[in-house]
């Protein structure tokens, strides 16, 4: 039987983190909706595309073939027949697909996707527009965030981790300018669903997140 959880919210609020540890937990497969967006970003990058050349965009996204499949739990995005997970996690794919996530024709055929998965298993889905949009019917919906401050240190750490050089004020002001652009685009913008719970998890670690959700499923 199928079975939805589903959590949206911010950059950096610890979606995937989140989603990942309640998926294992419950044996459901984890579906990263933010991957499939770069997965196409990744694709436009490729192509010479610029995120303002709408029509492009439209016309390339029908060329772009995007599936996944699990591997040792581990969601794997297939671009035209190739892995492309390498190349999701950077800060240029993340800012294309930010911004080429407001087309219409890119909605349309990874909100296909998503929702075939979610019918034919059971599924911890992680995005934007999942609760209101993708999964309406959804059995939990999570509206996750935290402070952009605590969101930027976040993403902060984790990328100093990696070696990589940043600065966390930078960081902030690009946290704030792609949650500006998700909840003021015209189709389906990141909003909590009516029915969504929300947590702000500025003050809470990853364990005491897990348990809240599991407490939901529970109910
Ligand atoms: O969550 P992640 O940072 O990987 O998502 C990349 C971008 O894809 C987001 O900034 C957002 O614009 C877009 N996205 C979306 N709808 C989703 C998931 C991601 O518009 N369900």
């Amino acid at each position: 039987m199928s079975y939805s959880i589903a959590i949206d919210g911010p950059a950096g609020a610890g979606k995937s983190t989140i989603a990942k540890k309640i998926a294992k937990e419950k044996g459901f497969i984890y579906v990263d909706t933010g991957a499939m967006y770069r997965a196409m970003a990744f694709y436009l990058i490729q192509k010479g595309i610029k995120p303002s050349e709408t029509e492009k965009i439209s016309e390339a996204c029908k060329e772009a073939d995007i599936t996944i499949s699990y591997e040792n739990g581990e969601q794997i995005v297939w671009l035209n027949g190739e892995n492309v997970n390498p190349y999701l996690r950077t800060e240029e794919v993340g800012n294309m697909a930010s911004a080429s996530s407001v087309n219409r024709d890119v909605r349309i055929k990874l909100v296909e996707l998503q929702q075939k998965l979610a019918k034919t298993n059971r599924v911890v889905m992680d995005g934007r527009d999942i609760g209101t949009c993708v999964l309406p019917d959804a059995d939990v919906k999570v509206y996750l965030t935290a402070s952009s401050k605590v969101r930027a240190k976040r993403r902060y750490e984790e990328l100093v981790s990696k070696g990589e050089n940043c600065d966390i004020d930078a960081i902030e002001a690009d946290i704030i300018e792609r949650d500006e652009r998700d909840m003021t685009r015209e189709m389906s913008p990141l909003r909590q669903a009516e029915d969504a719970v929300l947590l702000d998890s500025s003050n809470m670690d990853v364990e005491q997140v897990v348990k809240a959700i599991l407490d939901m499923c529970a109910q």
